[in-house]
């Protein structure tokens, strides 16, 4: 089974390999975006062509102003309409989705149910953050955790059929539609009209989802990853009770389903003053809000395995939006990426936090690597 449909990385083919492997390191000035990363170029004042493609700032700006209006406007039809519920959120034990569900639930004052997956691959800081924030908020939490082998034999697939595009693009494009199923099943049987993911810029890309999940895609079209989930699916290490757990429209096609929206791309961002916030109301605790130490434990091997294999780290994409957008600061997130890459080279993330993933999935990473990545 190939993993290519919804890949972001469109240029990243067999013949820019060795080039992404080479010395020369220029970096747009604008963003971080290096000069080995796929289909990269740079103008004559050496910004990148992801830069310049960007929307006129007066159009992008207007853009986000009538999706914000839209979402006040929702949240001000949603409250007080006597639901057990008014909203669900996905909450991941990351600074994005605590400040979000403070938002709603404090902000905006709706009733919200706080959502969480275990998939058995949440760092220990996560799970923590996340009970400190239900705490401090002090509203319901819904605690959903699949058989175990469910996402061991997930993930172990996923290893095994990286696409040319890297791990990010194989793992995450597939587990992140799996869990937005999660989350879409449990908001239609509590008749929830509202589901929020506190995805921060770029994630997920938006070539994918910007501001909502489009009705086609919830109802599973085929569109973003839906139809490869299903073939995905179809292989033999995979049986009935795993297949019966994704999210199956035809189930639900006579419930009315709600809509599943992303805020956190319209409303006033930045990443300072959210960790600031969340830190000050208590929601998480001094210093646990990076995403190094909240973010999924696949996290290692996927970082590691993707610059070791392609030589690039496959979130510089996701850091370049957030500065070009103005939300994160430039010279902190070159750093960033380059300890990144030091501490891939010296080979501490092997040993940290690569080994102990790849071995609870039964994967080599000898072999991953080994493995024609298309
Ligand atoms: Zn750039």
């Amino acid at each position: 089974m190939l993993l290519s449909a919804g890949c972001v990385f469109s240029a990243c083919q067999e013949d820019t390999r060795a080039a992404l492997r080479g010395n020369s390191m220029q970096r747009c000035k604008k963003c971080i975006m290096p000069s080995n990363y796929p289909s990269i170029s740079f103008n004559e004042k050496g910004i990148c062509n992801f830069c310049t493609a960007q929307n006129s700032p007066e159009a992008a700006k207007a853009a986000k102003e009538a999706l914000y209006n839209d979402f006040q406007h929702t949240i001000a039809n949603a409250r007080g309409q006597g639901r057990e519920y008014d909203c669900l959120i996905s909450l991941s034990g990351g600074k994005d989705s605590a400040y979000l569900a403070y938002l709603l639930s404090k902000e905006y004052k709706l009733k919200v149910l706080a959502f969480t997956i275990t998939t058995g691959f949440e760092s220990a800081v996560a799970q923590n953050n996340i009970r400190r924030t239900i705490e401090k908020l002090d509203i319901d939490h819904y605690i959903f955790t699949p058989h175990e082998s469910f996402f061991i034999k997930l993930y172990s697939y996923l290893f095994r059929h990286i696409n040319a595009c890297g791990s990010v693009a194989t793992v995450c494009f597939i587990c992140g539609p799996i869990l937005y199923g999660f989350s879409l099943k449990t908001a239609v049987e509590l008749d929830i009209p509202l589901v929020f993911h506190g995805f921060g810029p770029g994630q997920p890309p938006h070539t994918h989802h910007f501001y909502e999940m489009s009705l086609p895609h919830l109802m599973g079209d085929g569109s973003a990853t839906g139809s490869q989930i299903y073939d995905i699916f179809k292989d033999g290490i995979f049986d009935e009770r795993d297949r019966a757990l994704l999210w199956n429209y035809e189930i639900y096609k006579h419930k009315k389903l709600p809509r599943v929206l992303m805020p956190l791309h319209v409303l006033e961002y930045h990443e300072d003053a959210i960790i600031k916030k969340v830190q000050d109301l208590g929601l998480i605790a001094k210093g646990k809000a990076h995403p190094l130490v909240t973010n999924c434990l696949l996290n290692w091997p996927m970082v590691y395995l993707h610059a070791k294999k392609l030589g690039f780290n496959p979130y510089v994409e996701f850091f370049s939006e957030m500065i070009r957008a103005g939300q994160a600061h430039r010279a902190y997130w070159l750093w960033m990426d380059r300890i990144l890459g030091f501490l891939v080279k010296i080979g501490i993330f092997r040993l940290q936090g690569v080994r102990p993933v790849l071995k609870r999935l039964g994967l080599n990473e000898k072999e991953i690597l080994a493995r024609h990545w298309q």
